[in-house]
């Protein structure tokens, strides 16, 4: 080896270009003891894929340049828009084709999808955990909105189980995919919901499916792109679950003001907003009083996914300092093999 000043010795090799699901023997165990080996085609392809240098440079890109809120157009017109940049698109389109917010709510499920799906989830979670926040929101709403979703949005049933991740900025029956987000947190109180201060009051007449108008705020909004969210606010009969769509069925856009995204220390890939509701049009689901019950069966599943995305990390984590170790040397010996 000829020296010169430049010359970098001892320093391993990055982690890349290695098959996330086929170096995971525990993953693939677990995939054949759950019942879900039907998958291991699917797995051993999207793990080959997002272990690649791409994939991993488009993790880093899209947490390096985070989402940018556009309040305004130029002649002053609110758009209340999130700008991303193209990598965030591009791993939103894996994690959808991945099926990860629908694989276990199709019509012809699969035996043990669910076993599929959170396999997939801790694949995707090694290269790019914000994205995992959308379609998280979406797989625990859509249960709720099979049953809830009132007649006027049928139309959106279709396109919540399709694999496709469609930006345009139409009503949701006019869209081939969606997303769903989840709005309780607001400045008093994240946990304590009963200090809920948003009030919602009824249009015409109140009960399941009807429309009210939204006055209020909430403090932590993720995925404010998103298609609707569950919302809760206050009615007489207490806390209730409200499904605002982001635009309305005519296809103007429903009073929700995106004031700022907040500045995270992690998910920064993701956005999360705060907004503020302005009149805006919700359609009660189930019962008044029902919201905290209701909304909570969506909150308690993707506090699941919350699991499945720390142990996809903690993977990461330790494959890069096992294949770091076994590269580095310090006093002659690789670092795997000092005692
Ligand atoms: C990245 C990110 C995205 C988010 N996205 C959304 C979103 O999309 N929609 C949304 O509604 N919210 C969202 N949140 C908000 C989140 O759900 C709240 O932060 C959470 O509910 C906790 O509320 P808080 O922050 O007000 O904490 P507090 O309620 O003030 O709680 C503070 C601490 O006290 C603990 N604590 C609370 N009650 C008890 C108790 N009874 N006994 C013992 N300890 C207790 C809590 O565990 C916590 O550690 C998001 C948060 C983050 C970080």
């Amino acid at each position: 080896m000829t020296w010169t000043t430049h010359t970098v010795f001892n320093q391993p090799h990055p982690l890349s270009n290695s098959n996330l699901f086929l170096s995971d023997t525990p993953l693939s165990e677990a995939l054949q003891r759950e019942g879900a080996e039907w998958d291991r085609e699917w797995l051993a392809s999207v793990g080959l894929q997002l272990g690649s240098a791409e994939s991993l440079e488009l993790g880093r890109l899209a947490n390096a340049e985070p989402p940018e809120l556009l309040r305004y157009d130029a002649r002053g017109v609110r758009l209340d828009e999130v700008r991303f940049h193209p990598a965030w698109h591009l791993l939103m389109q894996g994690v959808c084709a991945s099926r990860l917010h629908n694989l276990s709510w199709q019509p012809t499920v699969r035996e043990h999808a669910s076993v599929a799906r959170a396999a997939r989830f801790i694949l995707h979670a090694q290269v790019e955990a914000g994205t995992l926040c959308p379609v998280t929101m979406t797989h625990a709403a859509i249960p709720l909105l099979q049953t809830y979703l009132p007649a006027a949005f049928e139309g959106w049933l279709d396109p919540l189980l399709s694999d496709r991740y469609d930006t345009h900025a139409q009503p949701g029956d006019q869209k081939r995919g969606l997303l769903i987000g989840m709005g309780m947190t607001e400045k008093q109180g994240g946990s304590d919901l009963l200090t809920t201060t948003t009030r919602a009051e009824p249009l015409g007449a109140r009960g399941p499916g009807e429309i009210y108008r939204l006055t209020g705020h909430k403090w932590f909004f993720s995925v404010p792109q998103s298609d609707a969210h569950l919302v809760l606010a206050q009615t007489p009969a207490g806390l209730s679950c409200f499904f605002l769509p982001r635009l309305l069925p005519d296809g103007s856009r429903n009073a929700i003001q995106i004031e700022r995204l907040k500045d995270k220390l992690g998910n920064r890939s993701n956005a999360s907003s705060e907004v503020e509701f302005r009149g805006a049009t919700g359609w009660l689901l189930g019962e008044e009083g029902e919201g905290v019950r209701l909304i909570l069966k969506m909150g308690g599943m993707t506090r699941f996914d919350c699991a499945l995305g720390s142990h996809g990390q903690m993977r990461r984590a330790f494959s890069v300092a096992l294949y770091h170790a076994h590269q580095r040397q310090v006093l002659g010996k690789n670092l795997v093999d000092q005692h």
